[in-house]
């Protein structure tokens, strides 16, 4: 089955090579979210002494946080294969069907951004995941029929951004309900470590904690970092990184010392010339700055929100005094 127009888009292929590279390839190597992996290594183990398809399972949280990740730890741990698809890309009921029905005893589906599947495609997975059968109607009106085919005992493991836009009846068939939160600097530190290794980097402590204080608590920027400083001290001549060299990469990619970049600036900088540090709606927030509402949403405003830099209010999002100070210290 030809799957690959389904597959998620979200990085180019030179990304992707490089994504796969760092993915830690075993659970020993998949750090933090401690309370996520406790409750998957339950399912996992589980599922193995039935000798039954392990429960469906919801991820959510930020993107770069380690979903995909431990869905291929998973399928691994089960002996299974892994078929990964986006939910968007995912336009007919016969695409999803096609899918669903090539699946053997056990695989897992990883279907990610699984909140913007169309709710005509969702409808399929209701019965798929409750009894591993498809109800297709054939026909409309009052000779539609309907035909049931058999779907092998598989488990959906469904990443979203957004868990509260889930449809009910999607989110009541996860058995698992699961929620990263962003790392710890400490835990990103050993990613950083981990992956040096495995890049062939050699690197200081100091410079390790460094890059994982600037990655807003994502693996996947620590990754992009890293990378970055590795070329910096490439074209430098520089044979062993040290957290100069990382300050001085951190500022080639314009990231602060709080790791915000120039899109976050300018969110915060939007906030205060335009609104007067606000309320101010995120439909009009998004026009002024001319980026696409779920961008905004989904990949910057998260981290703000955390680290204070912005509050929402029932009026809007708000620049809170730590959003100001740190506007004001680096404009
Ligand atoms: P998501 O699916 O949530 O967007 P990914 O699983 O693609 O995130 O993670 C992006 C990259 O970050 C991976 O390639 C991996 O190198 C790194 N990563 C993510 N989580 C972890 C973790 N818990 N331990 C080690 N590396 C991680």
């Amino acid at each position: 089955m030809e799957l690959d127009r389904f597959l998620s888009s979200g990085t180019g292929g030179n990304e992707n090579q490089y994504e796969n590279r760092l993915r830690p390839q075993g659970f020993s190597e998949y750090i933090g979210q401690k309370k996520v992996v406790d409750n998957i290594l339950v399912m996992v183990e589980s599922a193995n002494i039935r000798k039954q398809a392990m429960d469906h399972c919801l991820l959510s949280g930020p993107p770069g946080l380690g979903k995909t990740s431990l869905a291929m730890l998973i399928a691994q741990s089960l002996g299974s294969e892994l078929h990964l698809i986006s939910g968007p890309a995912i336009e007919k009921k016969g695409d999803l069907a096609a899918i669903l029905t090539n699946l053997q005893p056990r695989d897992v589906l990883f279907i990610d951004e699984i909140h913007r599947m169309h709710i005509s495609v969702e409808e399929i997975l209701y019965s798929a995941m409750e009894d591993y059968r498809l109800d297709i109607v054939l026909g409309q009106g009052p000779s539609a029929r309907t035909m049931q085919i058999e779907v092998a005992p598989f488990t959906l493991i469904g990443a979203t951004t957004k868990s509260g836009l889930l449809s009910n009846p999607l989110r009541t068939r996860f058995m698992g309900n699961l929620h990263f939160d962003y790392y710890e600097t400490s835990d990103l530190a050993k990613i950083v470590k981990n992956n040096a290794v495995k890049l062939d980097i050699k690197i200081d402590p100091e410079a390790e904690l460094h890059i994982a204080r600037c990655s807003r608590g994502t693996p996947r920027i620590a990754n992009r970092v890293l990378r970055r400083v590795r070329d910096f001290a490439l074209v430098e001549g520089v044979e062993r990184i040290s957290e100069t060299q990382v300050l001085k990469s951190l500022d080639l990619m314009e990231i602060d010392g709080s790791g915000l970049d120039r899109m976050d600036r300018k969110i915060l900088q939007v906030m205060n010339d335009y609104y007067a540090g606000g309320p101010v709606g995120i439909e009009a927030l998004c026009a002024t700055l001319g980026e696409e509402r779920s961008t905004i949403e989904d990949v910057f405003e998260p981290y703000l929100l955390k680290e204070g830099f912005i509050t929402r209010t029932p009026r809007g999002r708000e620049l809170s005094e730590k959003g100001k100070i740190h506007l004001s210290a680096n404009s």
